[in-house]
C-alpha cells in the first residue's frame, strides 16, 4: 500500500540552530524524505540559521553529510540529493544580538507560509521571538515551532508562554512533542474512535488497569548537563508519557480538530489526582563497578537525579474512577521499547472451572520498535486434553499489514513539520496543556526535595528498581515484560 501524499504549497522554513544535533540528525533528514516523496511544490526554501560561520556551500556540504548518514536510502538518488540541497541556504545569525537578521530578511519570500523552527536551547526561545517581531519578519501566515523542554516547572512554562504570547497568537505557536508524530500514537485515536469494538469497553467497568512503558536502552551520554537538571520526571513523564496517557484516557472529541482534541486532553490532565509518595518509585542506574553508572556519567558522586520513574496515577472522572494507570520510563533498561498495555478484567464468571485458569484480554499498542497492535485473546488449547484455555495473540505489525515491508515507518518529524506548514495544530501541545502538566508534576518533584528523597539504584540492562515491581505487586498486579 502506498501512502497518500498531500502536496503543500511553497513555503520558507528557517531552522534556528540549523547546525545543531537535532537539525542535522532529525529535522533536515525528515525534510529530505518529504522532498523525495514529491510532496513539495517548486520553490520551497530551507534556511539554516545559527551562530557558526558558514557560507551557503559550506552548510550544504554539512547537510549532505548528515543526510548520507541519517537518510541513507534516499541518498542513493544523487539527483534528488542535489535538488534538495539547491533549496538549502544558510545565514550566520546570533539569536541574542541583531547580527545576521537583515540578511535573513532579504532571503525570505512574501505571501507564503513562513515557519521558524526554534531548534536551539530554551533560553533562546524568548530572544528569537522578540527579534522575529523586531525585524518585522512575522507575517500573518508565520508559525513558530518550539522544541522541548517547554519550561522547567510551572512558573517557567508560564513565563515562556507569556513571552511567546507577546509576539505571536496561540494559533501560530507549535509546541513539539515528537511522540505525538509517531504513526502508532495517531493510530491510538484511529483504533479508539474509528472502531465500534473498543470504545464500549474503554472504561473502569471493563479495564482493570493500564500500563504505559517508555523504556530506553541508551543512557544520557552527550546530554549530561541538561539531564542532571531535568531527570526522568521532567524529561519524559511530564511530556511524552503524559501525552500518551491523555490520548488513551480522553473522551471522544466531537471532531478531529485541533482544539476539540486538545480540550479533551486538557480535561484528562486536570482530572488527575495528585500522586501519593508511596505510589512513586525513582531509580538511578548504576554501572556495577564499571564506572559507567549514572553518577559517574554526570561526574557527580552524590547526584539524586532520577534516570527512572514509575508511578501509579488516577483519573477522577466517571470513565476511569477505580482504574489505575501505571506509568514507567527509564534509561539504560533491558531494551528500547515503548508500549501501552490495556489490561482488561477477567471474565466475571468462568464456565470452565478453576482448572481452566484465569485469563484476561490484553490490548498492546507498540510505539517502538516494530509499531503495531496485539490483542491477546483466550482460546481452547488445541488437542484432546479437555477444555484447557490458552492466551494467543492476534498480532498486527503495521509494517506487515500495510505492506511497507522492511521500510522504516515515516519519522515523527516528517509528519510534524508538514503539519506546521499545513497549519494543523492537532498534534502539538497547547499552552494550557503544558501548564496543566507542570501543575501536576511540580508537587511531585517538590515532595522529593522536601523529603530528601534518594533514587533507588538499579542495574544497567535490567527492568528498573525492584521497588517498581513492588508497586505493582502490592496491588496484586505485575508489569508486562520489556521486550525489544
Ligand atoms: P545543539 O547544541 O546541538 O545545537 C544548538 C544550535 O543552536 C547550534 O546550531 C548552535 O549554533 C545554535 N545556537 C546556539 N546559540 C545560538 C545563538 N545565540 N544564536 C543562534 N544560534 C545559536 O542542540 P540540539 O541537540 O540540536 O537541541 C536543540 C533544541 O532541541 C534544544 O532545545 C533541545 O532541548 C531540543 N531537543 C533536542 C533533541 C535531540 O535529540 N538533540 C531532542 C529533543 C529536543
Amino acid at each position: 500500500m502506498v501512502s497518500r501524499v498531500i502536496p503543500v504549497d511553497p513555503f520558507d522554513l528557517v531552522i534556528f540552530g540549523g547546525t545543531g544535533d537535532l537539525a542535522q540528525r532529525k529535522i533536515l533528514p525528515a525534510l529530505f524524505r518529504r522532498f523525495c516523496s514529491g510532496q513539495w511544490a517548486e520553490g520551497v526554501q530551507i534556511i539554516g540559521a545559527a551562530r557558526a560561520v558558514h557560507d551557503r556551500t559550506g552548510f550544504q556540504t554539512m547537510v549532505a553529510e548528515s543526510l548520507r548518514t541519517h537518510a541513507a536510502a534516499q541518498c542513493q538518488d544523487e539527483g534528488a540529493l542535489r535538488a534538495f540541497l539547491d533549496r538549502v541556504d544558510y545565514v550566520t545569525l546570533d539569536g541574542c544580538s541583531n547580527e545576521g537578521w537583515d540578511q535573513l530578511s532579504d532571503k525570505l519570500n512574501q505571501d507564503r507560509v513562513r515557519a521558524f523552527y526554534f531548534s536551539v536551547g530554551p533560553r533562546l526561545f524568548g530572544p528569537l521571538a522578540e527579534r522575529i517581531k523586531a525585524h518585522d519578519l512575522a507575517t500573518p501566515s508565520t508559525r513558530i515551532v518550539v522544541e522541548k523542554p517547554f519550561g522547567h516547572d510551572l512558573e517557567s512554562a508560564r513565563a515562556l508562554n507569556a513571552t511567546l504570547a507577546e509576539y505571536f497568537r496561540e494559533s501560530q505557536i507549535y509546541r513539539i512533542d515528537h511522540y505525538l508524530g509517531k504513526e502508532t500514537v495517531q493510530n491510538l485515536m484511529a483504533v479508539r474512535f474509528g472502531n465500534m469494538l473498543f470504545e464500549p469497553l474503554w472504561n473502569s467497568q471493563y479495564v482493570d488497569h493500564i500500563q504505559i512503558t517508555v523504556a530506553e536502552s541508551v543512557g544520557i551520554d552527550g546530554r549530561e548537563e541538561y539531564y542532571e537538571r531535568a531527570g526522568a520526571m521532567r524529561d519524559m513523564m511530564q511530556n511524552h508519557l503524559m501525552q500518551l496517557l491523555c490520548l488513551i484516557a480522553m473522551e471522544p472529541p466531537a471532531k478531529f480538530d485541533p482544539d476539540a482534541v486538545r480540550d479533551e486532553k486538557l480535561k484528562v490532565i486536570r482530572a488527575l489526582d495528585q500522586v501519593q509518595p508511596h505510589h512513586i518509585v525513582r531509580g538511578q542506574f548504576d554501572g556495577g563497578g564499571s564506572g559507567n553508572g549514572y553518577r559517574e556519567t554526570v561526574g557527580n558522586p552524590r547526584s539524586t537525579t532520577e534516570s527512572y520513574v514509575a508511578l501509579r496515577a488516577h483519573i477522577s472522572n466517571w470513565r476511569w474512577a477505580g482504574t489505575p494507570f501505571y506509568l514507567r520510563t527509564g534509561k539504560r533498561l533491558v531494551a528500547r521499547s515503548s508500549v501501552i498495555n490495556v489490561m482488561f478484567k477477567d471474565a466475571p464468571h468462568s464456565i470452565f472451572g478453576e482448572e481452566a485458569g484465569r485469563h484476561a484480554n490484553v490490548l498492546s499498542i507498540r510505539l517502538q520498535p516494530n509499531e503495531g497492535i496485539t490483542l491477546k485473546v483466550t482460546i481452547k488449547e488445541p488437542g484432546p486434553g479437555g477444555m484447557r484455555l490458552v492466551d494467543v495473540p492476534l498480532d498486527m505489525s503495521f509494517a506487515e499489514a500495510l505492506g511497507s515491508g522492511n521500510q522504516d515507518p515515516p519519522d515523527a518529524y516528517e509528519r510534524l513539520v508538514m503539519d506546521v506548514i499545513r497549519g494543523n495544530q492537532t498534534l502539538f501541545m497547547r499552552g494550557d496543556e503544558v501548564e496543566a502538566a507542570w501543575a501536576w508534576t511540580d508537587p511531585i518533584i517538590a515532595g522529593w526535595h522536601a523529603r530528601g528523597d534518594v533514587p533507588k539504584p538499579y542495574e544497567s540492562g535490567s527492568t528498573g528498581p525492584g521497588d517498581a515491581e513492588l508497586l505493582m505487586k502490592r496491588d496484586g498486579r505485575r508489569w508486562q515484560g520489556i521486550n525489544p
